[in-house]
């Protein structure tokens, strides 16, 4: 026996939509099985779901309420689980915005089947948004770069112009649904009669069928096709940021919008620095000399090698400001961060007897101690 559906999302069995839709998301965040790597979180995840697809649907719901998990998703075909997942589907929309890009890149399996972003309106279907994974060396960040990519798309067929009808012929209305895409059946069961909306079988929801195909895309209304997107990395650039190519992702069908590029950007180490958002840390060893009696020297900075002066008694671990000389911001160029500079010095090692006497008489100088 399953567990109860409100007791699974948490909430009373008056819940509103609003509430339902909430209690899962929160839910769904916690156990979804790429975040949460506990010991049965995934099949927790599965139940949740399975409880929202149920609650989420108000025809359900009322099935569930009055007869229970039997009725509202068992074997009396009621086509529920593609109905659910569409569900998710358009939670997921406005489910990862606010999460910025980790969030996104856990639901990447909804994502890449358009599941979250897809509409469909009166047989127009919006084309998928597409990922594209870029490493960039950190030179990217400090001056910024412009790509080419080949990105693999859906693009219009060529031959039909996307229709998917041979040429010289049209896609006509579908006889069964009068072009709706859904019809309606009634659904004998032992617990009574259930009116449901299906997908036309005849057209799969597309309202239109195509007598003729296309031979050169079989009916498709897309081809394949390896397009060369231009996209300029700006300077400033992290790991994690995303960048959108309005309008190069796949082709929409029969009037649908164009998909999105989404360029996910790696910023590889740089081997010198540490970085803290536009601002840069890294460590340089100077001689003990250097340090008590100050000196210029030669750092590698974001931009190639700079010259730093070393104050006279600078102190093992002191930390210089080399203001200006981290990164720039992205959205702003000319607003660069800093770059800290920490100072190590090395103790002379294999002395001389003549370096020692002379260190020897430097420490009489001032008063140090000597063991010798
Ligand atoms: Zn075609
Ligand atoms: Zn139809």
């Amino acid at each position: 026996m399953s567990k109860d559906f409100y007791e699974v999302l948490g909430v009373s069995k008056s819940a509103s939509e609003e509430e339902l839709k909430k209690a899962y998301r929160k839910l769904a965040r916690q156990y979804h099985p790429d975040v949460n790597k506990e010991a049965g979180a995934e099949d927790k995840f599965k139940e949740i779901q399975k409880a929202y697809e149920t609650l989420s649907d108000p025809q359900k719901r009322r099935q569930y309420d009055q007869f229970g998990e039997a009725a509202a998703n068992g074997a009396g075909g009621f086509g529920g689980f593609g109905q659910g997942f569409g569900g998710f589907g358009e939670g997921f929309g406005d489910f990862a915005q606010g999460f910025g890009v980790d969030m996104e890149s856990i639901f990447e399996n909804f994502f890449n089947r358009g599941g979250g972003r897809r509409r469909e309106r009166g047989g127009a279907q919006d084309g998928d948004d597409l990922r594209y994974d870029l490493r960039v060396p950190f030179e990217v960040a400090v001056h910024g770069r412009e790509y080419t990519l080949d990105i693999p798309q859906l693009v219009a067929c060529a031959e039909c112009g996307g229709s998917g009808a041979k040429s010289g012929t049209k896609p006509v209305t579908c006889a069964k649904c009068g072009g709706q895409g859904r019809v309606r059946v009634v659904q004998n069961t032992i617990l009574g009669s259930f009116e449901q909306v299906i997908t036309c079988p005849d057209c799969h929801g597309e309202g239109k069928i195509i007598a003729d195909p296309c031979p050169h895309c079989r009916g498709a209304g897309r081809e394949r096709k390896v397009n060369k997107v231009k996209v300029k990395v700006p300077a400033g650039v992290e790991t994690g940021i995303r960048l959108r190519v309005t309008g190069a992702g796949n082709a929409g069908l029969r009037g649908g919008k164009q998909g999105d590029l989404f360029i996910y950007i790696e910023v590889e180490d740089s081997g010198v620095f540490e970085r803290d958002g536009q601002d840069l840390y890294s460590t340089e060893t100077v001689s003990y000399a250097q340090a008590a009696l100050g000196a210029a020297i030669s750092v590698r900075s974001a931009t190639g090698q700079i010259k730093v002066d070393i104050p006279a008694g600078t102190q093992p671990g002191a930390t210089l400001r080399l203001r200006g000389k981290g990164l720039p911001a992205v959205h702003n160029p000319s607003a660069r961060g800093d770059h800290y500079l920490k100072i190590n010095i090395a103790v002379p090692k294999n002395l001389s007897g003549k370096q020692k006497d002379l260190l020897l008489n430097f420490a009489k100088s001032i008063n140090d101690a000597i063991i010798q």
